[in-house]
């Protein structure tokens, strides 16, 4: 079967089937013993709290976990954080947080110059544009992850 066989109905399917399975059993969840990068995240809008731990090594992501709880969106979104980003650059995990947002967001159309990430299966994310509050949710993990880079402590979506 090819991609253009699967209808845009097959593909949201695919990506609620997706989120489903990582709010259910997420991937990379605890704590990182040797974690060099950490930082809270938090949404007070939805009650969405949760840790981003990262272990850096010269410029490569080796390793990324979380703990908390939230909202399936959050805890999800989370996961999904944590298996993009493992093995990338922390220069090119912060490009896929930009990307995010922006797509998320709206921002991606206005913008002239194409994103310089191909989101992948973040895309499954994509469904809570229709829900702007949503979008906080889905966002979460990844300011957190933000944050951690720059050593701040703390991410909040307000
Ligand atoms: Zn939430």
């Amino acid at each position: 079967m090819s991609a253009a066989d699967i209808g845009a109905d097959d593909l949201r399917e695919l990506y609620r089937e997706l989120i489903l399975d990582h709010a259910k059993s997420p991937r990379h969840f605890g704590k990182l013993g040797e974690a060099t990068h950490s930082a809270e995240g938090v949404n007070p809008l939805c009650g969405d709290k949760l840790h981003m731990y990262l272990k850096v090594d010269g410029d490569r992501i080796e390793d990324a976990a979380f703990e908390g709880s939230g909202c399936a969106i959050s805890v999800a979104s989370a996961s999904l954080l944590t298996e993009v980003v493992i093995g990338l650059d922390t220069e090119n995990a912060l490009e896929y947080f930009s990307a995010l947002v922006a797509r998320l967001t709206g921002r991606a159309e206005s913008e002239a110059a194409p994103s310089p990430v191909e989101l992948g299966k973040l895309r499954a994310l994509e469904g809570v544009r229709e829900f702007p509050s949503r979008v906080k949710c889905a966002t979460l993990a990844w300011h957190a992850l933000n944050s951690a880079l720059h050593h701040e402590e703390r991410a909040t979506t307000e």
